[in-house]
């Protein structure tokens, strides 16, 4: 993979794209020819480059392209999301990555895009025009299950939710792969804030909503109550963080970090306390492993409290010893609303609509 540095100096003050003129934020590894240019124009659907205003006039009034190439896999509303094989629309993938570099802080491919899937985002305005809003890559074949390289939604087009839409879309293709998937880092500023606002919103309406019939808890003096949650006296209820990837897609680590950033976690030092549940845990198949059994306390929350940090070095050891184990978050519906309101959470932010999602794992070209 060819990386350039990305800490070099801004080049290039500002870009005409599509009906915005934008400043640019960071440098851009444009053509040497480009190198003494402080404006450049980009065609939004074919994203050809070029440096004379009048040129770029002609091009619009000639350009053929009006959406992005490769198969539109979503389209709900006025959004449409196109899956571009980096192989397959070279040209085109390596001048989208330039324009992204403006706004990206991390370093990013440019030229080798051939193993990359580019996942481009469009608005249509009411004149029926399509504009490209932002996209995210992600490489066809990781290792690690990353199901992202890199996102961006353009300047214009942000706080209006989009890049939480693009997270939650890669994590429905990871869904429909089988897959548990993670950003690959390093990830830009704006896109980790993205994603520990995706992890909590996704995390908390999860909690809020969880109904099973899987557990009984404590003690025997569990009840299910009107909406067929099984809880006990206190509305305690208990989930493993294996449920929760399996139903998000989203890797255990994370859900662990963003459990501890809402002071849900809590790790009890070693062999401190145990507690007796008459629960029964079960394994990523859903097997019962274990039942009447002694699990230890390393997990239960308490509060909601953000005076989590005393306890990091608590919950690497101990995390580090009990990885292998079940992961069970006992906590009470009180908790997940009081956090909540008191964090003033928006859980009505924009989401997949995934009746709008044409795509199969089929549709995943090969490597080569
Ligand atoms: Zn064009």
């Amino acid at each position: 993979m060819e990386h350039i540095r990305y800490n070099k100096v801004r080049n290039i003050d500002t870009v005409v794209f599509g009906k915005y003129e934008i400043a640019t934020w960071y440098y851009s590894p444009f053509p040497d020819e480009y190198k003494d240019i402080k404006k450049i124009y980009v065609c939004q659907h074919c994203m050809k480059y070029m440096k004379v205003k009048e040129t770029y006039g002609r091009h619009i009034s000639i350009c053929e392209w009006k959406y992005p190439p490769g198969e539109k896999i979503y389209e709900v509303g006025r959004n449409k999301i196109y899956e571009v094989d980096g192989k397959l629309h070279k040209l085109y993938c390596q001048n989208f990555c330039l324009l992204a570099k403006f706004f990206l802080d991390n370093k990013m491919i440019y030229y080798d895009v051939e193993s990359f899937l580019f996942y481009i985002l469009t608005e249509v305005d009411d004149r029926n025009e399509e504009h490209v809003i932002g996209y995210f890559s992600k490489e066809k074949i990781s290792y690690d299950n990353y199901n992202l390289a890199c996102i961006l939604v353009f300047p214009p087009y942000q706080r209006r939710g989009y890049g939480l839409l693009l997270i939650d879309f890669s994590y429905e293709l990871s869904k429909r792969e089988h897959k548990i998937g993670s950003p690959e880092r390093p990830i830009s500023d704006l896109g980790i804030r993205g994603y520990h606002s995706y992890w909590k919103r996704t995390i908390l309406k999860i909690l809020q909503n969880y109904t099973t019939n899987l557990y009984s808890i404590q003690e025997g003096t569990s009840t299910i109550n009107g909406d067929g949650m099984p809880h006990n006296d206190n509305g305690r209820f208990m989930i493993t963080i294996n449920e929760i990837s399996l139903m998000t897609s989203i890797r255990r680590e994370d859900i662990i970090f963003t459990l501890q950033e809402m002071g849900f976690l809590k790790y009890r030092k070693p062999n401190a306390n145990s507690v007796n549940y008459t629960a029964l845990t079960y394994d990523v198949n859903n097997h019962v492993v274990n039942g009447n059994e002694q699990h230890e306390d390393h997990q239960q929350p308490h509060n909601n409290s953000p005076q989590q940090t005393q306890y990091q070095s608590h919950r690497d050891e101990e995390f580090a010893q009990q990885k292998h184990q079940q992961h069970i978050i006992c906590i009470t519906r009180r908790m997940v609303d009081d956090y909540i309101r008191s964090h003033g959470v928006r859980l009505d932010n924009r989401t997949v609509d995934i009746c709008g999602l044409k795509w199969t794992k089929t549709s995943i070209p090969s490597k080569n």
